[in-house]
């Protein structure tokens, strides 16, 4: 069979709209299969009806993307084993926290000729140190794991405006260009660069940033501390991701999934909304709380990837080089005051 089966291993906010992009892909693309798995962690809704169920006959995630229509060619399946048996290209698009145990679900089940990519942003910290996802997914299933990030806050995409995107990979171009294929469409520009960790850390740190830039605006402290905030987040990115990984490069920070992605967070995402109210209660709500309250499933990726980061600097004692990332952690769990993020991150860091 010569022909390309698609699945895609999640399907919260983001993983429907990539469902949806692929799908109107592969009905227009010879070399795909036309229909898109998409796994779903089952849950039961309020009116008592499976999420899958809904799916299937609405074609709508009516949860976690209300109002946009995926494209009939895409079956949502909560069966993770049944989902991923046939495909040889899998898209991996759940919460980072989640990818552990569906990793070790899927060991010997997927096709020892399957592609993957991952378009989730986090990491593990594991006692050796950090792991990517991507890494996560590679070294558990045996299978070349490719990244797919950038500014792409996914409901404005579902409504199809413009945006662009990057994707990283390690040394196969031709496989690249075949993630490229089945997720650009004329609003969804995708650039293929040769830089998984860079392009996999910047979609991973940005979020440590948006939470930075959340307190800056629950505390009404105006655009021109939130741009230097943004500026001291970017250049610890850089710093960061190059002292892990010396191959990550330079020019990654001006694709879509650095500046932009940052930019984008910090004015629009998640994160940032989320931050902004914790600071407006003066830290006295915890973002568990406030994300239940205000994200209705969705999940926040930069609290715990604050947290990831901060074991990673104060395992290898890089704690005083990064102090935005390190304030931001001890402003999640109650160290210090929401206020604490500009008096902190502004100390000139004694960067190598
Ligand atoms: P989401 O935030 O909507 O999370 C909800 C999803 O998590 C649902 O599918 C839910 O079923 C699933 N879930 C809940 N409990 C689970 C469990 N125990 N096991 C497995 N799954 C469980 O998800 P999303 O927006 O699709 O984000 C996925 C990734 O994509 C994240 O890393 C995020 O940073 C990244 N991302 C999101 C956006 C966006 O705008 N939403 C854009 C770019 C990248
Ligand atoms: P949030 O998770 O903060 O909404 O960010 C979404 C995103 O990654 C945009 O590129």
């Amino acid at each position: 069979d010569y022909k390309s089966r698609v699945t895609v291993v999640g399907s919260g906010n983001w993983g429907s709209v990539a469902a949806k992009l692929i799908a109107s892909n592969t009905l227009k693309l010879n070399s795909f299969h036309d229909e898109v798995r998409m796994w779903v962690f089952e849950e039961t809704l309020q009116c008592g009806e499976k999420l899958t169920d809904v799916i299937n006959r609405t074609n709508e995630n009516v949860k976690y993307l209300p109002g946009i229509k995926l494209g009939k060619n895409v079956i949502a399946d909560p069966d993770l084993e049944n989902a991923v048996k046939d495909a040889n290209m899998l898209v991996f698009v759940t919460p980072h926290q989640f990818m552990e145990g569906i990793c070790k679900r899927l060991v010997g089940k997927v096709r020892g000729d399957a592609e993957a990519i991952s378009l989730i942003k986090g990491m593990e910290v594991k006692m050796e140190g950090p792991c990517m996802i991507s890494t996560l997914i590679s070294e558990n299933l045996g299978i070349n794991c490719s990244v797919l990030m950038g500014a792409n806050i996914a409901n404005e995409i579902a409504v199809e405006k413009f945006s662009e995107a990057t994707v990283g990979y390690r040394d196969k171009r031709e496989i690249a260009e075949q993630w490229v294929r089945l997720f650009s469409t004329p609003y969804f520009v995708v650039t293929p660069v040769q830089d998984v960790e860079g392009v996999e850390l910047c979609g991973t740190l940005k979020n440590v940033v948006a939470i930075a830039a959340g307190f800056v605006d629950g505390l009404d402290m105006g655009n021109n501390t939130k741009a230097a905030i943004m500026r001291i987040g970017l250049r610890e990115m850089i710093a960061f991701s190059k002292l892990l990984f010396s191959s990550v490069r330079d020019s990654t920070f001006f694709e879509s999934c650095g500046v932009a992605d940052v930019i984008t967070t910090c004015l629009g995402g998640r994160n940032r909304k989320v931050a902004d109210a914790f600071a407006k209660n003066g830290g006295k709500r915890s973002f568990d709380e406030l994300e239940a309250e205000m994200l209705q499933g969705q999940k926040l990726q930069g609290v715990s990837t604050a947290r990831e980061v901060y074991e990673v600097l104060s395992h290898r004692g890089w704690l005083e080089l990064f102090p935005l990332f390190a304030t931001v952690h001890e402003i999640c769990v109650g160290r210090l005051p929401p206020s604490a993020i500009v008096e902190h991150s502004e100390r000139k860091p004694k960067l190598p």
